[in-house]
């Protein structure tokens, strides 16, 4: 059984002083759901594009080879270890990031450790904490939605045994920002005991100039692991790919708990022309950003709140039962993010391509004219 505490400050006092939405009238004609279309999904924060074209074609000249087990490891480690100015021993491949999220935590929180994440947060972490009998500490967000620092800062320094504290940054599900400077003061003070897991999978879509990687630590500390992933700019979800970079010696400690041959011979081949494909990196982008502004567009006709995203989804206020909410854009053919509580009066929408954002915003104006937003 995990242990779990659940710090009662920040987010949940955050959350009652935010305005609620008036809520309309119901006309039933509104309520009606319109003939179903073509389902989109706007639900797991993939990217609407596809793959990059590179990496299609290297799949296909790759099947030549998927009779023979994977070779190529080298030059995708070596292409990462150049694109961010590491050695090859800092790279560590994972069956997607969430894989690098487990070996971490195993790696940091064990034996008898504690986890110290946000709430909400990317649940993954804490889901491998659970095998591992973790105590398991959840901290609100702050009232606009960062990390509380000084909150898990506390409850890291109370543990006696092993930490492994967990920074999303951009955070699923808020897509908010934690300040890079104030991380960086943590890990700068932190004792070697208490270990770092900063999950930058979002870190593509980021265009504050206060933002920065975590990645300057891996070369000085080996109690921090930067996870990344190829799931989200890069179109690659269904292959599976992610990475972590860390100090050689904590990169040879997560190796070892990796399933041999975790990259498959097709998310190696297609990693690595992803790599090489700049120009589809930039499209993903840019669709991003006009697929946004379609969105808070109608968001902010409907003056509904939305927080301020640094990502490829947005979450949104709701009016009455998510569940409902969710049901009810499916019954329109559109696919939503799941409830991330306690913030069970937003929901989260992943960007998708320039009209299904439309065909998003027409369900919102009428989910308004039925009084549901
Ligand atoms: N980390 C964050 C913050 C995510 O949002 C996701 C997926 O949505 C992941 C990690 C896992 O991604 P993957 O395993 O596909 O690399």
């Amino acid at each position: 059984m995990q242990r779990r505490t659940f710090v009662q400050t920040g987010l949940s006092a955050g959350l009652l002083g935010v305005g609620g939405l008036a809520t309309r009238a119901h006309p039933a004609r509104a309520a009606a759901a319109p003939r179903p279309q073509r389902e989109i999904r706007l639900s797991s924060n993939e990217n609407p594009l596809g793959i990059s074209p590179r990496a299609r074609q290297a799949i296909l000249s790759g099947i030549a080879d998927a009779n023979r087990y994977p070779q190529l490891r080298a030059p995708l480690i070596e292409a990462l270890a150049a694109m961010h100015g590491v050695r090859s021993e800092n790279i560590v491949l994972g069956a997607g990031s969430t894989e690098v999220l487990k070996m971490a935590v195993e790696a940091f929180a064990r034996p008898a450790g504690r986890l110290v994440l946000a709430s909400p947060t990317y649940e993954d972490a804490e889901w491998y904490a659970e095998p591992g009998n973790l105590e398991i500490v959840n901290v609100p967000l702050t009232p606009t939605f960062a990390h509380d620092l000084d909150a898990m800062r506390e409850q890291a320094a109370r543990a006696t045994g092993p930490v492994c504290v967990y920074l999303c940054n951009p955070n699923n599900p808020t897509g908010t920002l934690t300040p890079s400077d104030a991380i960086d003061d943590w890990i700068a003070s932190a004792p070697d005991h208490v270990s770092f897991i900063v999950d930058e999978a979002y870190f593509d879509f980021v265009t504050d100039p206060t933002y920065h990687t975590a990645l300057g630590w891996i070369r000085e500390r080996s109690n921090v692991v930067v996870a990344r992933t190829f799931s989200k700019v890069y179109g690659m979800a269904g292959i599976r790919l992610g990475y972590g970079i860390a100090h050689p010696e904590t990169a040879g400690r997560l190796r070892r708990l990796n399933v041999r041959n975790n990259a498959n011979h097709f998310a190696l081949v297609a990693g690595t022309a992803s790599l090489e494909d700049g120009e589809f990196v930039r499209r993903s982008l840019s669709v991003n950003e006009r697929g946004k502004r379609i969105a808070f567009q109608c968001l902010a006709d409907l003056d509904v709140e939305v927080l301020p995203t640094h990502t490829n989804f947005l979450m949104h206020r709701i009016v009455g039962d998510l569940r409902a909410h969710i049901v009810r854009m499916r019954e329109r053919g559109i696919r939503v993010g799941r409830p991330f509580p306690p913030m069970l009066d937003y929901n989260r929408v992943s960007i998708g391509l320039p009209d299904e954002m439309e065909r998003f915003a027409e369900a919102l104006r009428a989910f308004r004219k039925a009084g549901w937003i």
